[in-house]
């Protein structure tokens, strides 16, 4: 459960007003960076148990679902210095903590008055996000990975409704190979040669790297012909029909013979 610092998975109008704070960041020379956008309900529930469940120092007050980084409208914003994450805020730091806030405030970003890094989309109503009423706007990128949020929480509180505009993917043609069919017999004789064994699911992306653009998020179980390899990634076909539909990480896939 680490950090997410991908700018996809924010929503879209949370994002341009990030990408114009981060700018005017830069103008000033203030060397503030995001340390965490969207956040996983799992991480938040881990970052919540702390003090409470487990030992550590008191880090959230917001359980899964309730905090706005669970909807990528909520980005906390540290200072980088000489390779470094710095949370000081004494002498003249103070000011530029401040200056943060001042611009962020122009771009419709409010703080949260207990925690310095935050910052959040200005107005918003968190149980208006619960119920699923989202701001207007959302794109694939943010929609696809809300939804496997969404998916992938078993616990409680439930979670929210999902994200209006997914995707529609044309189906698959009647001979590909079933995502269930996953006995290795089976799987042999429809020539699959591994299976994505990942908890969260596993992002296909478009070249061999994690600089590569996010095609999908393939199930964990779901069946695929590896094609080749290229340093620790596997270029992957989905639909059995030999042509490779991107490019994954090969240590989430399991290979089946
Ligand atoms: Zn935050």
């Amino acid at each position: 459960m680490s950090r997410d610092t991908e700018m996809a998975h924010l929503h879209p109008v949370f994002r341009h007003k990030v990408e114009l704070l981060l700018q005017d960041l830069a103008r000033a020379s203030l060397p503030f960076r995001i340390f965490e956008g969207f956040r996983s309900p799992q991480r938040q529930r881990d970052l919540y148990s702390q003090s409470r469940t487990r030992p550590g120092p008191r880090v959230t007050n917001a359980d899964a679902w309730s905090s706005l980084h669970q909807y990528g409208v909520a980005a906390d914003f540290v200072l980088f210095i000489d390779g470094k994450w710095s949370w000081d805020d004494s002498a003249e730091r103070k000011k530029w903590w401040q200056q943060l806030h001042k611009l962020a405030a122009k771009h419709g970003l409010q703080p949260l008055s207990w925690e310095l890094p935050h910052l959040q989309m200005q107005d918003l109503n968190l149980s208006e996000l619960q119920a699923g009423n989202y701001p207007q706007g959302g794109d694939s990128d943010w929609a696809e990975n809300l939804q496997q949020a969404i998916d992938s929480w078993r616990g409680s509180p439930a979670a929210p409704p999902l994200p209006p505009g997914l995707p529609a993917r044309p189906p698959l043609p009647s001979a590909a190979p079933a995502a269930d069919s996953n006995t290795p017999a089976l799987a042999n004789q429809l020539g699959i040669k591994a299976r994505v064994s990942a908890r969260d699911g596993l992002r296909l992306r478009a070249g061999p790297g994690t600089g590569f653009d996010i095609k999908t998020t393939l199930v964990s179980g779901q069946l695929v012909n590896v094609l080749g390899n290229s340093g620790d990634w596997s270029q992957v076909d989905l639909q059995g029909d030999g042509l490779a539909d991107g490019y994954c990480h090969t240590g989430f896939l399991e290979q089946l013979h």
